[in-house]
């Protein structure tokens, strides 16, 4: 998917990385997020603490992994950065705790992925910076407590209700992040048409962040692609025509929804009636997986209201009825 949320490619994963802000400051919209980590960071480093553990959800792309690194970065820290399916055996997160230096931060993504067993040695290690680790096998084993210096776990997950309860209630500090509006994102594509060194006029950088899905990650991926056709097709100048004429032959429409969007919605509609469908229903309809419906597709389409989820299933609203040329069942606009 050449827009989604979800990563791609090395190359296209270091020109992320080097587009991600370092500063607190740097950090484009979630207010309530930034007004909040101000304090808690400051109160922390005077206090010579690590700073509490943190869980940040919300869909792929909206900055989670970029705060955890703000985080680490503000407080003067150490990041090791790992994620929950990676850490298959207990060993596994032992290793990296032992390693870890005073007030570190360590980042689990997916944090709702970690098996059992490792999820159990790290309540102790979150809650007292404590592990119990087993040394040995058959009879002559043994358990032994190790002691860890303090740390800080940044998890991120994109459902909290993904999240086991009694590692939910470790979290002194939860956040949820927003999408942003189309004024953000169009501050987060001037920036990043600065550092990658490209041309874009005002209104260009209006008509990228209005076709982003709210989300930080797909305004630099479709900025990067409008800039290849700014280079190929004109003069590497990105004006709001330039990019409305890149958008539109990445598929992206002007409401900024792609291929899968479209895929999901149209499905609904001519397959289903306008719903209400199941969730496994439509993703066997188009199919996809589950997940990449209720963690990529859905979260914005419910924010923009052209989709809501109800008991019986999900329904398509009248203005995305609309959008696809049709007559809503029983509500002829027309
Ligand atoms: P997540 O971990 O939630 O999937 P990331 O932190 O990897 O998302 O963010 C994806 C990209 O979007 C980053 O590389 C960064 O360049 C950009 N980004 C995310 N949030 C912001 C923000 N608040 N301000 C500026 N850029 C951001």
């Amino acid at each position: 998917r050449l827009i989604s949320g979800s990563r791609e490619s090395p190359q296209e994963d270091a020109l992320e990385r080097a587009l991600r802000p370092k500063r607190l400051a740097d950090y484009v919209g979630q207010q309530k997020i930034r007004d909040q980590f101000e304090i808690f960071i400051e109160a922390a480093r005077k206090r010579n603490e690590a700073l509490d553990h943190v869980l940040l959800f919300g869909p792929p792309g909206l900055g989670k992994t970029t705060l955890a690194h703000i985080v680490a970065h503000e407080m003067g820290v150490n990041l090791r950065q790992t994620s929950g399916p990676v850490l298959e055996r207990a060993g596994d997160l032992a290793a990296i705790l032992t390693n870890l230096e005073p007030n570190d931060v360590l980042f689990i993504d997916e944090i709702h992925r970690l098996s059992p067993v490792v999820e159990e040695i790290l309540y102790p290690a979150l809650e007292d910076f404590q592990i119990d680790i087993m040394i040995g096998e058959g009879p002559s084993a043994r358990s032994v407590k190790l002691d860890l210096p303090p740390f800080t776990l940044v998890g991120a997950t994109t459902r909290a209700g993904m999240l086991t309860n009694p590692l939910r209630d470790r979290f002194g500090i939860v956040a949820r992040l927003e999408f942003y509006t189309p004024e953000e994102l169009a501050l987060i594509v001037r920036r990043s048409s600065q550092l990658l060194n490209c041309q874009i006029a005002d209104d260009g950088s209006v008509e990228i962040a209005k076709r982003s899905r709210g989300t930080p990650r797909i305004a630099n991926r479709l900025l990067r692609r409008v800039r290849d056709f700014a280079e190929v097709k004109a003069d590497g100048h990105i004006t709001r025509e330039v990019a409305d004429a890149a958008l539109t032959m990445l598929d992206v429409d002007h409401l900024g929804l792609d291929i899968m969007d479209r895929k999901l919605l149209s499905a609904m509609l001519e397959k289903f009636g306008g719903g209400p469908v199941g969730v496994d229903n439509l993703a066997a309809a188009i199919g996809e997986a589950r997940d990449t419906i209720e963690d990529v597709l859905e979260p914005y389409l419910i924010q923009q209201g052209y989709l809501q989820r109800t008991p019986r299933g999900r329904v398509a609203t009248a203005s995305i009825w609309r959008h696809f040329g049709l007559d809503a069942p029983g509500q002829p606009n027309r």
